[in-house]
């Protein structure tokens, strides 16, 4: 079969479904399929998936993806998988039946052993091995949460008997029927166990989180031959050959393969990704440092930062107050008015991420007056998105010694050319929109392909980049000036607003 008969099967797992996506070779989407899958809140900051649903749901779409471009798996000339990053599955090496539900990178419940940590001065044992700040999001407390627990675990672990593995590492072994206990360098860089610099799971941290070695996944790269599939899914065994962590895949999907480019995906939250080359870059502005990806012996290292309420603050116009009907709608009310009227709005709903990181903050609008209307709160909601985004990238230019030339954009919000067009001004560097706007899918698929030698190298790749629409800034440099004052001037406001 040549490569026009073949395709890569992309399978990305989030949060809320599970998705598979049939890429051709030029890198466009032939079909794909969803499922969403069940959300459990057992208690007041939990949140938990039923790892067999997560299996179920992604089989099933895998399955169907294929079926509805009517091919068969001997057209699929590699797997690469994708997904929720940090969320932590532990089960029985023997059985296969994971020993707790899925504790998911929301969850909240490991937040005073946290804090302990904090208390007992790891933060900075913990920053420079691993590149995060000590929080509930990663995998560590959530796997001791689980030792702790759940009745013979820790007795099991100590014998060798328990896996633990993030959902790539779950899926792989899913695949297999337990041949390979795997995991790539991108997801072990989320566990909080995982040294970067030597990319070895850490003696040390397992000490601290109290881990048996002996449960953890084999670390590999994003790009090679781990095994085939086993299951009978499918009517052929299919090499699987790429993994990455959701927003790892979205950099490389986007082809920001160079140090200093960089991408920002729209969604409920902002998640921005640098890549900052070879070598890792400490963060001084409170980013995260993360591995981009690992391909053959190079490693690319990248600066990550997080808005919490991006989309998420369209949401609330929508749902919670009832300024618009759906969230496209968000464009034409903010046209109607030619700027803000001086209403700045600092969507801080859920507290401030980075770089500003104030869990205490609060949402505010300010500079009301008799003439602020709908569309100017409304306009102030879409610049809140990209004054956010501004700040993060500003960190990360900081942290990286050089200026952004152009930030890649994807998510549901990039729909929004009045946001794009804005946060082109406010940044002062161009905004591309690619065509395929699924990056995290297709990161993976491109990983997953290079591996089979399906697209030869990033040349190949290139070469499929196609963009939809480039935003200039066209704003003068006293009015962005202008804007950035007051914005700052708000997000002072609404720090440390509620009491602990
Ligand atoms: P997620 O993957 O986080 O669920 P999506 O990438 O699907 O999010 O994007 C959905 C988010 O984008 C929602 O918060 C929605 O309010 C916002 N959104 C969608 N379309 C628009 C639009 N045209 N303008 C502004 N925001 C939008």
């Amino acid at each position: 079969m040549s490569n026009s008969d073949k395709f890569i099967l992309s399978l990305d797992q989030g949060t809320t479904s599970s998705r598979a996506i049939v890429f051709n070779h030029r890198g466009q989407i032939v079909t794909s399929a969803q499922k969403p899958f069940e959300q459990f809140f057992p208690k007041p900051g939990w949140v938990e998936h039923d790892p067999n649903e997560i299996w179920s749901t992604q089989a099933g779409v895998a399955a169907e993806a294929i079926a509805k471009a009517g091919l068969n798996g001997r057209n699929i000339a590699a797997i690469g998988i994708t997904n929720q990053r940090e969320t932590t599955i532990v089960w029985d090496r023997k059985t296969g039946q994971p020993i707790y539900n899925a504790i998911v990178w929301q969850d909240r419940r490991t937040s005073k052993f946290c804090d302990d940590l904090k208390a007992k001065g790891y933060a900075e044992t913990i920053r420079s091995k691993t590149g995060l700040v000590i929080d509930a999001y990663f995998s560590a407390t959530k796997i001791n949460w689980i030792l702790e627990n759940i009745p013979d675990a820790r007795q099991k672990a100590e014998n060798g008997e328990l896996c633990f593995g993030t959902v790539d590492s779950w899926l792989t072994w899913k695949f297999t029927m337990g041949k390979i206990h795997i995991t790539d360098v991108t997801n072990a860089s989320r566990t909080m166990l995982f040294n970067i610099h030597s990319l070895e799971w850490d003696r040390e941290l397992l000490q601290i989180f109290d881990i048996p070695e002996n449960m953890l996944p084999e670390v590999k790269s994003c790009s090679e031959i781990y095994s085939e599939t086993a299951t009978t899914l499918f009517a052929t065994k299919i090499p699987i050959s790429g993994i990455a962590g959701d927003q790892h895949a979205a950099l490389f999907g986007q082809l920001c393969t160079q140090p200093g480019m960089a991408k920002n995906t729209y969604g409920t939250g902002c998640f921005m990704v640098m890549n900052t080359g070879e070598k890792p870059v400490e963060s001084k502005n409170n980013l995260l440092t993360t591995i981009a990806w690992k391909i053959g012996n190079t490693t690319n290292y990248a600066l990550e930062g997080s808005v919490f309420v991006a989309g998420a603050a369209i949401q609330w116009l929508r749902d919670g107050i009832n300024l618009i009907s759906s969230s496209a709608d968000s464009e034409s009310l903010a046209n109607q008015v030619k700027d803000n009227g001086g209403v700045y709005f600092v969507p801080a709903l859920t507290g401030l991420g980075a770089p500003h990181w104030d869990q205490y903050a609060r949402g505010t609008i300010l500079g009301l007056t008799r003439g602020t209307t709908s569309a100017h709160i409304t306009r102030a909601a879409l610049e809140s998105i990209a004054f956010q985004s501004f700040d993060v990238l500003k960190a990360m230019e900081s942290d990286a010694g050089k200026p952004t030339l152009e930030l890649r954009v994807d998510g549901g919000a990039v729909t929004n050319n009045l946001l794009m067009q804005f946060q082109a001004d406010v940044c002062n560097c161009k905004v591309v929109r690619p065509q395929v706007l699924e990056t995290t899918a297709l990161g993976a698929a491109y990983l997953a392909g290079l591996a089979v030698g399906y697209w030869k190298n990033l040349d190949d790749l290139k070469n499929n980049w196609s963009v939809d629409r480039t935003f200039i800034p066209e704003m003068r440099k006293f009015e962005v000036d202008n804007y950035l004052k007051i914005w700052h001037k708000a997000v002072e406001r609404s720090r440390n607003w509620i009491d602990e």
